[in-house]
């Protein structure tokens, strides 16, 4: 778990033996369903450790410098949740990247949104294995979660992981996020690209790119990227339109 604690400790994380039990479990548990299940095409060690649990950790650095954590005190701790925060990871798949958030940051509240019942199943499952409390997972869409009342605009993190271009992502992201909250999406090398294509998006749906910070990870060669967005306006109610159209038809 080398590559793992190293770059968690780059990222300003201090991973604890109850931490590292926690990316352990969830290693066994991920391979031992993907035989039936097949929820990720990366199974092997070091891969998982990377690509998945220490690019889910990155999101971290979208957060630095806001009022969401506590500096971290070298040799002493890493960065902490200032407080409770509510946060959604949209279409999360077996977890990413907001599982590994929550167990390096115990206080998150978070919901997992994902639309396939059998990762679901697994989700419900690893969240009951690690004894992860304030997760809620929800099987179903975001242009649906996106029009409800109590999910609408109520979340201040909200959070996305290789689901869809950000001219369609926008769409699913935006309408959960709440006033002044943040939305990260992690983006691999067309980040900036795809960020200048979803402009026109940001503005409708009452958002404003932030910054776009590039992220490099230990044991990984490519550079990751988070597109950072706020939101400064409330979404139309039109926005999310139904299911299927912000992928056909994007903003
Ligand atoms: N975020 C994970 C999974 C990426 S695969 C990771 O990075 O590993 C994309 C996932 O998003 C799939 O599991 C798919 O079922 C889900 N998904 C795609 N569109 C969605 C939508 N509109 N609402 C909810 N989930 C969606």
């Amino acid at each position: 778990m080398q590559l793992l604690l190293e770059g968690a400790r780059q990222l300003g994380l201090d991973l604890t033996d109850e931490h590292r039990w926690a990316f352990q479990v969830y290693y066994e548990e991920l391979v031992a369903w993907n035989a039936r299940f097949n929820l990720t095409a990366i199974t092997e060690y070091e891969q998982v450790q990377v690509r998945h649990f220490l690019d889910s950790l990155s999101c971290v650095r979208a957060l630095v410098g806001t009022e969401y954590l506590l500096p971290a005190v070298p040799g002493q701790a890493g960065f902490r949740l200032a407080r409770p925060l509510t946060c959604i990871d949209v279409g999360t798949g077996a977890g990413f990247p907001g599982l590994p958030l929550k167990i390096a940051f115990p206080r998150l509240r978070l919901t997992l949104l994902e639309a396939t019942g059998k990762k679901v199943k697994f989700l419900e499952h690893i969240v009951e294995r690690l004894g992860l409390e304030d997760v809620t997972v929800i099987k179903g869409r975001a242009e649906e979660l996106g029009q409800m009342r109590n999910h609408r605009e109520s979340y201040e993190l909200v959070l996305a992981r290789a689901v869809a271009e950000l001219p369609t992502l926008t769409e699913y992201l935006l309408p959960l996020c709440r006033l002044g909250g943040l939305c990260i999406a992690q983006k691999g090398v067309g980040a900036q690209a795809e960020a200048a294509s979803a402009q026109r998006a940001l503005a409708v749906l009452g958002g404003r790119l932030r910054r776009i910070i590039p992220v490099e990870l230990t044991g990984l060669a490519e550079t990751r990227h988070l597109v950072v967005m706020e939101k400064i306006a409330r979404t139309p109610e039109k926005y999310p339109r139904r299911p299927g159209v912000p992928a056909k038809r994007p903003l």
